[in-house]
Order: C-alpha cells, then structure tokens, then sequence
C-alpha cells in the first residue's frame, strides 16, 4: 500500500469531502491540537496533489528540519498542481466561516466583564479614566502627573481600536506575559518603571481562552495564518510529530469578540516578567470574582 493510497483511505473514512470549503464552515479548530485540522486540511488539499505527491512529500518519514524552517512550506509546493498562491488564497477564503481558538492576556479583577460585554478594542478614553482611579488609590503617583500628558503623546495612537489574540498561549506565556502581570500596555506606557507596580496590584493575571470567529479577522492575518498552516500540515505528515509548533502568531482584530465567544479563563501563578529582566513573578492572587 503506498502512502498516497493511506491519505485517500484516511479522507474516504473521515467523510469528508475532498477540496471542499465548506469543510470549513463553522468548523472549530485550534492549532494546539493537530486532529482538529490536519485531517480537514489533508481532505482539502487533495484534489490539489500532482499524481506523484507521495513521492516527493514522503508522508511519514522524519526530515531534520526546524519547525519553522521555510522548507516544509516549498515542500508543499512540490507537491501541489498549480500555483500555491492561487492555493492559500482560496484556502484563507474558506477559513473566513470557520473558528479558531485563541487567546489573550490580560489583568482583572472581574474576568466575568468579558464573559458579560465580550472583548472590546483599546479605547483611550477608558484607560484614562482608568488612570485617573489608579491616581486617585496611589497619591504618591501624583507626582509624576505632570509628565503623564507628554507621555501619552509619545505613546500617540498604538493600538487604537484594536485588540490582540494569539493562536499559542505558550508563546504569550514565555515570551510576553507583560500582558497578564500589568495588563494594559498604554497603562504600563504611561506609568513607566516609575509607578507600573501599582498595576500588579489589581485583580489577577488572566488567560481568556476565545473561539475566534475568523470573519472578525483581517483578510492579510487570514493569508499569514493559511501560510502557517499549509507550512505546519507538512510537518505533521511527513515527521508525525508528538508537540506542535510553537508559534508566535498574533491576530490585530480591528472590532470587538462577543461574549458568546469568550469561552474560557484561567489565571497563571508563575509567569516570566519581560519587562523585569525576564526574572520569575508569582502572583499573589490566583482567582478572580468570576471565579472566587
Ligand atoms: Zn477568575
């Protein structure tokens, strides 16, 4: 039996239906857990293959390659009829009605706000209201007041209006949680090393757990997430991999996520501080309102 011959029993198993988009319909999937997309994907890419893909893919025998490495994506490339980017422009079309799991950092005392108002984008005039009730608990932060406005005018408008998720909470939790020990990053901007430990000092470092719907993603982070995963799917058939790839991949949602979206959260004791010299920081607090 060839391995070609093992991909089409796998497809003709499963029921779905070869090069289909509507496989992606309402399909919920999480780039953590390859079952919940590789199957899916193998189904859609088939009608694509050249007849001698197997050949040239060589599904199941290990390449010493980095996760990473661009090669597995112009494996693919071998292997497929046609342009590829013709491929992953259809494919990042068809991922448009599906569902992604992600997540996003943040602090609060409430994570209940999320799970009753879903995630809205950055909105200045809430975080400087935000300041001013910091202010109003620490008034030995007055005296730093007078900088604040020019500070804020350095910090002019990143990220206005949007909003941040992941598709690896590994990465977040490694590399940036910044974002679960002082939450907002304009708060931390404008406090500066002077006052932000004041932001440790509210509510609970907080993981939300979110079912994207990728139709509130932008069509470019769409085009990138297709490329990761035509790339990833490569790696998965031919070296069978036990851990996925631990990507940074971060989608800038230009509106808000229902809350019907919001589907999870759970508030890490341990995490690495970036912006301390990546030196260790244990949480007091482990719990919030919504969960207390
Ligand atoms: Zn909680």
């Amino acid at each position: 039996m060839t391995d070609y011959m093992d991909i089409s029993e796998i497809i003709a198993s499963s029921g779905l239906s070869p090069g289909d988009d509507d496989l992606w319909r309402d399909h919920h999937f999480d780039w953590k857990n390859a079952d919940t997309w590789v199957p899916r994907l193998t189904a859609w890419l088939q009608p694509h293959f050249r007849k001698d893909f197997s050949r040239r893919l060589r599904p199941g025998q290990e390449r010493d390659l980095d996760m990473d490495d661009l090669e597995w994506f112009s494996i693919l490339e071998r292997c497929l009829k046609g342009n590829i980017d013709d491929h992953l422009e259809q494919f990042s079309m068809a991922l448009e009605s599906s569902v992604m799991r992600i997540y996003h950092g943040c602090r609060t005392e409430d994570a209940g706000i999320y799970f009753r108002n879903g995630l809205l984008p950055h909105d200045q005039a809430i975080l400087e209201q935000r300041l001013e009730a910091i202010l109003a608990r620490h008034p030995e932060l007055e005296v730093f007041r007078a900088n604040f406005e020019q500070r804020i005018n350095n910090i002019g408008e990143i990220d206005k209006g949007c909003l941040y998720g992941v598709i690896d909470d590994t990465c977040l939790l490694e590399r940036a949680a910044h974002y679960l020990i002082y939450g907002s990053e304009w708060l931390c901007a404008v406090l500066r090393e002077d006052g932000r430990h004041v932001l440790k000092e509210i509510g609970a470092p907080t993981l939300l757990e979110v079912d994207l719907p990728l139709y509130l993603a932008s069509k470019s982070d769409r085009r990138e997430l297709a490329c990761a995963l035509f790339t990833e799917w490569t790696r998965q058939v031919c070296n069978k991999p036990t851990q996925h790839h631990q990507i940074d991949f971060t989608f800038a949602i230009h509106s808000s996520i229902p809350s019907s979206c919001i589907v999870g959260h759970r508030h890490p004791k341990t995490l690495i501080d970036p912006l301390s010299g990546y030196r260790s920081y244990v949480s007091p607090v482990t719990y919030c309102a919504y969960c207390a």
